[in-house]
């Protein structure tokens, strides 16, 4: 047994799980839980089951799934159904088994801790069920046994939501019976735990009707674990689990799951090619924000909340109260939803400097320039911040649209400047592009990257280009919409199909969010880089629009007509009479093509020209900056099951 130690004490087993780095379920664990078995089944006492890593356990081996879930149905289902059976035997053990859970105990490793006749936490335990999203359910006697013990509504919920629980509203849901903070306390309760059956022995809880529970995880999954909650009510102990797998099978083989599946291993190439750039550790200490605007105060604060120093320079007292005023609005949200108290408010306000003056830059480590977007404004801040500050300092733009070789020009160490392109709202997106230029130096790049995850971002490397990632493939989708709206389109129409097809929002709303002059100035831009590619659109609804005034939620009108909730937000509520038209019809389905299409294709070229590293890097950036929805795993991703692009995966 590689993966677990057995130990016999006088009293009770210690079955502790000690595979290389982190416990995940593969077979080699499968296995050794098996093997551990069979000694404790010739000569039963109580065991302790636990980690001897941080974590419990944190589910089952993701990278092996594609290969299991090709496989035909019926092995899958016996595959599955193996693995059920070696957790069955140790809830059939004649003597009590508590599994002790300090760190994460996820999927597979929550329901090997279920199989248990007791759990025991620690205070950083936290445990969940995250099958969904991957489009999965649990299938190792999760949904049943997580509904014995919190009865089946709210064992749906948390099947649904997907989301770890700490240890306090796991004690309150009966998911841990006992807290113990030590390998010694664990052994002192299982000890004095007196029924040895007991997980075979919980009364079945009180039937209840399952009423559908919103999640933008996994249509398909949600649907499904919804009406095997309800099944499994009728059900004996085993019958459910057998029902559990034949959805899991069922699921797994399901288009949506691959997708997820390969999501998440995009996901994790995307961490390991940051990492692999990212110096190991982040010098950093204090940072300067030149311009106190919409991503200027956003970008403060971030940084303060993540723990640096921050300057933040604009020229007037106006635009500093202006920025100040914002972080104070963003400290009052962080306390209302708890995510900080009063005191740890003022400790993150208080690494904030606010100041008009050049000097105060002088002893900052990093610049991040957030001035107009205006590139003769860009070169002279750029220029005077540069004498400003100390040579070694790195100097960084946030701009959307120019060209960040272009603006190291007024640098004088060209090989110390890069782009850091935070989106808007910049506390809740949670992608940075650190955007290459052809002078920045890998050594530039390795501080930046390491700073983007300091400052809880997701770091994407990207080679300078004209949108650099994210916007280059944003503009042909928003230039299509613009043109399908200008020939008298039905917008709303637009909005609603793209908004089934999985977007946040649909093109038309998301135009009036981002500002139309904006959007036209960035879409002019993209035409002056890819001429042929991506002309200005002619007729164009947005210049039209624009040459009128609406320019979208910053005026109250733009596609639609925007008006405030009761939480004073500006929504959009109808479409703005001036333009309605909706002359003219397509179906679903050929809106769906106009628009994805060009974005599709653009992306492939971004991975063919090595804008970005890979598909899967490609893939991940428009699901973290612009909302793509990710149960279609990313656009090239569906864009190759449409059979627009091949070769990526
Ligand atoms: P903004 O107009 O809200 O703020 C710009 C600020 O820069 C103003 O406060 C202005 O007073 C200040 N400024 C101008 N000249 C200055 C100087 N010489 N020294 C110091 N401050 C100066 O603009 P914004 O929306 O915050 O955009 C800032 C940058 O971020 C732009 O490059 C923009 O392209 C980029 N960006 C914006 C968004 C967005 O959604 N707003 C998203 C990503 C990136």
């Amino acid at each position: 047994m590689n993966t677990i130690q057995l130990t016999r004490h006088d009293t009770h087993y210690d079955l502790c799980m000690l595979a290389s780095k982190v416990n995940v379920l593969n077979e080699a664990l499968i296995q050794d839980l098996s093997s551990a078995l069979e000694q404790i089944e010739q000569a039963p006492l109580p065991v302790l089951v636990r980690s001897a890593h941080r974590d419990f356990v944190l589910g089952a081996d993701i990278t092996a799934f594609k290969e299991w879930f090709a496989e035909p149905a019926d092995q899958v289902n016996a595959r599955i159904s193996a693995t059920q059976r070696v957790f069955d035997r140790f809830a059939q053990l004649p003597c009590a088994t508590l599994a002790w859970i300090d760190g994460f105990a996820l999927g597979g490793g929550f329901e090997l801790a279920l199989a248990c006749d007791y759990r025991a936490g620690a205070d950083g335990a936290r445990v969940g069920l995250p099958e969904v999203t991957l489009g999965l359910c649990p299938s190792w006697g999760g949904t049943v046994r997580s509904a014995q013990l919190m009865g089946y509504q709210a064992a749906c919920k948390f099947v649904l939501s997907g989301r770890p629980i700490t240890l306090h509203p796991a004690l309150q849901a009966g998911l841990i019976d006992y807290r113990a903070d030590t390998v010694e306390q664990a052994v002192e309760t299982l000890l004095g735990c007196d029924d040895p059956q007991r997980g075979l022995n919980l009364p079945k809880p009180a039937s209840e009707e399952i009423e559908p529970i919103e999640d933008r995880q996994s249509q398909r999954a949600q649907a499904q674990i919804g009406q095997l909650m309800s099944a499994i009510q009728s059900m004996d102990l085993q019958q459910a689990q057998a029902a559990e797998v034949e959805v899991f099978v069922a699921l797994a083989q399901s288009s949506e799951s691959e997708a997820l599946v390969q999501r998440y291993l995009n996901d994790q190439a995307c961490k390991r090619s940051a990492k692999q750039i990212a110096a190991k550790t982040c010098e950093v200490k204090t940072i300067g924000v030149v311009g106190a605007g919409i991503m200027g105060g956003g970008i403060a604060w971030q940084c303060a909340v993540s723990g640096f120093d921050v300057v933040i320079r604009d020229l007037t007292d106006q635009a500093l109260q202006a920025a100040q005023d914002e972080v104070a609005r963003l400290a009052g949200a962080a306390q209302k939803k708890g995510r900080m108290d009063q005191a740890g408010a003022q400790t993150v306000l208080a690494r904030l400097q606010f100041s008009t003056q050049l000097e105060s830059l002088a002893e900052v480590d990093v610049i991040i320039e957030a001035v107009t977007e205006q590139e003769r404004i860009k070169h002279a801040v750029l220029a005077e911040v540069d004498r400003g500050t100390s040579p070694a300092a790195l100097i960084t733009s946030n701009t959307s649209t120019l060209s960040i070789s272009g603006l190291a020009a007024a640098l004088q160490q060209p090989e110390g400047f890069a782009g850091l392109h935070f989106f808007n709202p910049v506390p809740v997106m949670p992608l940075v592009e650190v955007i290459r230029g052809q002078q920045t130096a890998p050594d530039t790049m390795a501080v930046l990257v390491a700073l983007a995850g300091a400052l809880g971002k997701r770091a994407v490397v990207v080679n300078d280009c004209p949108g650099f990632l994210v916007n280059r493939v944003l503009f042909p989708y928003l230039n299509a919409f613009d043109e399908l709206a200008a020939k008298g389109c039905d917008i709303a129409q637009i909005d609603q199909v793209m908004k089934a097809y999985g977007w946040p929002m649909g093109p038309g709303v998301l135009s009036d969010v981002i500002g139309i002059d904006t959007c036209v100035h960035a879409s002019d831009v993209m035409a002056q880089g890819f001429p042929k590619r991506m002309p200005v659109p002619h007729p164009s609804a947005m210049r039209e629009r624009m040459n009128a005034g609406l320019l979208g939620q910053k005026t109250q009108e733009g596609f639609y007509r925007f008006e405030q909730d009761e939480r004073g937000r500006l929504m959009p509520v109808q479409l703005s009479p001036a333009y309605s038209d909706g002359s003219q019809q397509l179906s679903a389905e050929e809106i769906v093509e106009v628009l994805m299409r060009p974005m599709v294709l653009e992306l492939a070229r971004c991975v063919d020209e090595g804008v970005v590293e890979s598909a899967a890097v490609a893939d991940t950036a428009c699901l973290l900056g612009l909302g793509y929805p990710g149960w279609r795993c990313g656009p090239l991703y569906w864009g190759q099951q449409m059979g627009w692009v091949q070769g990526y995966y």
